[in-house]
């Protein structure tokens, strides 16, 4: 995780981070796999991704460490067959002359080739590896959490914490971050033996027997790190919480940095613009206008469920007092009011009282009360073997739901 003094390969992304572009001698390439005596390619390690880019004409896809070698994983025809029976021929691979017309072979040992970088998506690495230790380092400072975790990806920025940062913390944090980005400090980098390393005050120490690398911004932080990272802070341009959650006791912050962060924002402000355009407002008045909406809503939800109630009562009330079955259909009601309405209507009778709630199309939420001697339970077993009904309950009260129309629903309760 520091840096790799068991790294055999020649590190040009430490001794220049901003080369983007250089040359090497090949030292072994087999199959999708090429090893420099030297690269500028930056490999996964430290919770970092790997560097993309070309290498010897072909696409770099990933970049890792093994065996003490820096290994570039390349597309080649073999991994990525593209036309018809290139991929099956193994000597477009290893042998340059016989590769299909317009692909490219794998380069031979000794060979000097070139390779190059994807440097925006590096630099952005950059940014965002900088800013984290700005934030670590201030956080450290602030509340003395240490940095159990990074991850850095095309998709996210996470930083875990042993401890819990506090809201009001995070944003100060946030904006600490941003004042040491503007000051536009230069960072120091220095390589010292693990002898000298323990007279220093740095973060994420270890007792390492070698070389270790550590990463100064003087005045906010110093870090033991194998990453390339800006020369001044002013580079990283912005760093902005995107969240905070609770994460293995202590909180994972989610950051971005320079670009990722400026496109970031400018999706959420374009949202926010649409949303307060639709909402006949400006930014600053949506969440105020939201607030008003949600009150709004809630109130005339309360109206129409009151509304159902008395619209329940007026038909519970239109039903003759001597017909056997009482049988209502509504649209919408409340759940509580259908139960009030069936008890009520089943006491004056001796059938069911029943309150059908929906449509033709989309089915009835039904509950059916049984009146003086009868047993609502009849009336699902009913409902289920005419409609197939799902529902039950006690002999008092049954509820459920039914695929049947207005029409049929109403005649099966005027014959039984
Ligand atoms: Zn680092």
């Amino acid at each position: 995780m520091l840096d790799a003094n068991h790294v055999k390969t020649g590190k040009i992304y430490y001794e220049d981070a901003y080369a983007a572009s250089f040359t090497a001698v090949v030292v072994s390439a087999e199959g999708n796999d090429i090893v420099l005596d030297r690269t500028a390619f930056f490999p996964e390690e430290g919770g970092q991704s790997a560097d993309t880019g070309t290498l010897a004409g072909l696409e770099v896809v990933d970049v890792r460490i093994r065996d003490g070698l820096i290994h570039h994983i390349v597309k080649t025809e073999k991994n990525e067959p593209e036309s018809g029976d290139a991929g099956e021929n193994r000597d477009t691979v290893t042998n340059p002359e016989g590769a299909a017309e317009g692909s490219v072979g794998l380069p031979s040992p000794g060979d000097t080739v070139s390779g190059t970088i994807d440097w925006e998506r590096r630099f952005s690495n950059m940014q965002q590896h900088s800013g984290e230790h700005l934030f670590s380092g201030i956080t450290h400072r602030k509340y003395g959490y240490d940095n159990v975790g990074f991850h850095l990806s095309d998709r996210e920025v996470t930083l875990d914490f042993s401890g819990v940062i506090p809201p009001e913390g995070l944003a100060e944090i946030e904006e600490e971050v941003n004042r040491a980005v503007t000051a536009n400090i230069e960072s120091v980098i220095m390589t010292v033996s693990g002898e000298e390393s323990r007279k220093i005050d740095y973060r994420s120490k270890l007792d390492l027997p070698g070389e270790i690398r550590i990463v100064t911004f003087p005045g906010v932080d110093a870090c033991a790190c194998c990453a390339p990272h800006v020369r001044r802070t002013g580079e990283i341009g912005l760093l902005k919480v995107i969240s905070c959650v609770a994460y293995k006791g202590g909180s994972r912050v989610s950051i971005l940095c320079g670009a990722r962060a400026f496109r970031y924002l400018a999706e959420e402000h374009r949202i926010l613009t649409g949303i307060a355009n639709e909402m006949t407002t400006s930014v600053g008045e949506v969440t105020a206008s939201y607030h008003r909406m949600r009150d709004e809503i809630r109130d005339l939800k309360e109206k129409k469920l009151s509304m159902n109630r008395r619209l329940l009562l007026l038909e519970a009330e239109r039903i003759p007092a001597d017909e056997r079955n009482a049988v209502i259909f509504e649209e919408e009601a409340d759940a509580r009011a259908v139960r009030e309405t069936v008890l009520g209507l089943a006491e004056k009778r001796t059938g069911y009282a029943a309150v059908f709630t929906g449509n033709d199309g989309d089915g009835y939420s039904y509950i059916i009360a049984g009146g003086n001697g009868a047993d609502a339970r009849s009336a699902a077993s009913l409902l289920r073997e005419k409609f197939g009904a799902r529902g039950g309950g006690k002999p008092e009260m049954v509820q459920g739901f039914v695929h049947a129309k207005e029409v049929e629903l109403a005649a099966l309760f005027r014959e039984s």
